[in-house]
């Protein structure tokens, strides 16, 4: 899976490129990241990609070219590439998007920042308006790598253990309970049932405990 990122701040990638499992993904060339700094589209001097607002008001607005021709140049190297803006106005990002995401070859990942991009590009050039949630932060990077390691997860051979992909929203259930040494700590005890050794009664048991944390927390998902 290639990820191309359109944005003006190349280095924020080096958070996920540098460590964990974006990291590991990227040595065992499964993923690649590649950044594509929107200034050097820019027709002007000063790398100005920005302008004031039709209609007023404060705050910038991304201009329609620097971007377009960011993505035309994309195309030329990449042309199934799906082009993703990162937006709080867009579709949520959940589990079964991820999925959808991940059986891609190519994603493009616009980083808007100031008030975000000029509408004609939503209208035009994106294939996807992803949000990471029902809040607004200040540019596009810190979502693009959210969805980055999401994505990255669920490519084969990414994670080491195959019990990973079972990660909560899998079947529409919430992660199980998870315990490690020791056995008992400050008068809290381990389920006895997970030292037992009986595999087929530990999963029965994983099994009922996914339900229950799901009834608790997130009813929503058992009714989908
Ligand atoms: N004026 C925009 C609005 O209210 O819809 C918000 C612009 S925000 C300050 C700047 C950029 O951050 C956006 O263009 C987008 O790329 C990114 N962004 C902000 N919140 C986001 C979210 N919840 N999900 C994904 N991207 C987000």
């Amino acid at each position: 899976m290639k990820f191309e990122i359109i944005t003006l701040f190349p280095e924020m990638f080096s958070a996920i490129k540098n460590e964990g499992i974006v990291a590991r993904a990227i040595k065992k060339s499964i993923i690649s990241i590649s950044e594509w700094q929107l200034r050097d589209f820019s027709s002007n001097k000063y790398k100005n990609i920005d302008d004031k607002p039709y209609g007023g008001g404060g705050g910038m607005v991304m201009q329609v070219k620097p971007i377009r021709d960011c993505i035309v140049k994309i195309k030329e190297q990449t042309p199934e590439t799906k082009v993703i803006y990162l937006s709080p106005q867009g579709q949520a990002l959940n589990q079964s998007l991820v999925e959808k995401l991940s059986s891609f070859d190519s994603l493009t990942l616009l980083c808007g920042r100031y008030e975000g991009v000029d509408e004609r590009i939503i209208e035009n050039d994106i294939d996807y308006e992803v949000s990471i949630g029902d809040y607004v932060i200040s540019g596009g990077e810190l979502a693009a790598m959210v969805l980055i390691d999401s994505v990255s997860r669920r490519l084969p051979n990414v994670l080491g253990n195959e019990d990973s992909l079972k990660d909560s929203f899998t079947d529409n259930l919430l992660d199980h309970p998870h315990y490690t040494r020791p056995e008992t700590i400050d008068g809290q005890s381990v389920p006895s049932v997970l030292l037992s050794g009986n595999q087929a009664k530990i999963d029965a048991w994983r099994h009922e405990q996914s339900n229950k944390k799901t009834k608790q927390k997130r009813p929503d998902l058992l009714i989908k």
